[in-house]
């Protein structure tokens, strides 16, 4: 495979969406909807194309329409804020819950260590911080098990070692490009990861569907081909997949980052300063008012638009919004106010649950004691 045709998990980089399907061979996921609909009212997430591919979806949705037991799994890297970026995740896990799903969120700490070089300390401060703002979110913790890298059960542990001698150096080279020690370690892990719910001891759920972004496809498709080798020896199938699109920066440019303090809004910033922080975001609106007027907006490139779409618009508002950008009848500066009063409304209902979870997060996670 030529490097060109590469997803780089650890990369920052938006990447073009159509060789998923034509390069990877993941399926859309708008035909899926129907199905989605049997189920119950789908989400704003599926509905507008955000969640838009998977692979074996279709295998998730018959299992949960017979009430068999299924599996979310997903992950968070500690590495930073907890944003709107992680809530899109967060929300996906809240719907499949509610679909009948059991949940395993990984706190990525081992990866954040090996491959951002984070400090133990903020690696564990961070932990809470996510754990309580995924409670606060609407995560349901008696239907979820959170875990940390360095802190689990033996089988997990035996499962990464495993899956090590079911792949070659070649093979993980032609998925992830040049590699080093501890991205091979991460790769691993992430195996384990996705795979164990599968084994006995963690309730034995075959039907298994990680929430990604496409640069995390290379994790899936490692991920798929190891479950198939290890199938004689512990039982595992293939995990399936849906596939999102990655919220862009506010400041316009390349995906919202933990690692780019200029292009997330935190669920935990004060409000003053997320305010400030939407104020000054990347809009697709043109120069001057009068020529807004002349040839309307541009919502397709806006990070208000956009942050209506993933999270603060309903239906009626989100389409208001959009005719009246490209006819020129709205202009930024007033949009910006009602951004701005969604925002505030959300971020201080969140941030009151956030403070009454936070003290009691330990309940929920065990912490590694170094
Ligand atoms: S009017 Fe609103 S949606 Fe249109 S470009 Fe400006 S901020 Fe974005």
């Amino acid at each position: 495979m030529a490097s060109a045709e590469r997803l780089d998990p650890w990369g920052h980089v938006l990447i073009d969406y159509r060789k998923l399907f034509t390069v990877f061979g993941v399926k859309p996921m708008k035909d899926l909807l129907e199905k989605l609909r049997e189920l119950g009212p789908v989400h704003r997430l599926y509905r507008r194309g955000i969640v838009f591919a998977h692979r074996d979806f279709d295998k998730i949705l018959e299992a949960l329409r017979k009430g068999e037991k299924v599996a979310i799994v997903t992950g968070f890297m500690p590495s930073g804020p907890f944003h709107f970026g992680h809530k899109m995740v967060a929300d996906q896990i809240i719907y499949l819950q509610s679909l009948g799903a059991r949940a395993f969120i990984v706190i990525a700490d081992a990866e954040a260590y090996a491959v951002r070089g984070l400090p133990r300390n903020k690696i564990i401060e961070y932990t809470k911080i996510y754990v309580a703002n995924l409670i606060a979110l609407g995560v349901d913790p008696d239907k979820t098990t959170f875990y940390m890298q360095t802190s689990y059960e033996e089988p997990y542990y035996r499962l990464i070692q495993m899956a090590s001698a079911k792949v070659t150096m070649a093979e993980m080279e032609a998925i992830y490009g040049d590699l080093e020690p501890g991205k091979i370690m991460a790769a691993l892990t992430q195996v384990a990861d996705i795979l164990h719910p599968q084994l006995d001891e963690f309730g034995g759920y075959k039907y298994v569907i990680v929430p990604v972004g496409p640069d995390q496809d290379p994790h899936i498709r490692l991920t798929r081909d190891i479950a198939e080798r290890l199938n004689s020896e512990v039982g595992t199938i293939k995990p399936a997949a849906t596939y999102h699109r990655l919220m862009r920066g506010i400041d316009g440019s390349g995906k919202m980052s933990s690692s780019r303090p200029e292009s997330y809004i935190s669920l935990n910033d004060p409000i003053d300063i997320a305010v400030k922080k939407l104020r000054n975001a990347f809009t697709g609106g043109r120069a001057t008012a009068e020529e807004q007027r002349r040839l309307g907006g541009e919502p397709e490139k806006c990070s208000i638009y956009e942050l209506y779409l993933y999270h603060l618009a309903d239906d009626e508002l989100l389409s208001r919004t959009f005719l009246d950008c490209r006819a020129g009848r709205l202009l930024c500066g007033e949009d910006k106010l009602v951004a701005v009063k969604l925002l505030r409304e959300f971020l201080e209902e969140h941030q009151k649950r956030f403070k009454e979870i936070y003290d009691t997060v330990e309940d929920y996670i065990r912490l590694p004691s170094f």
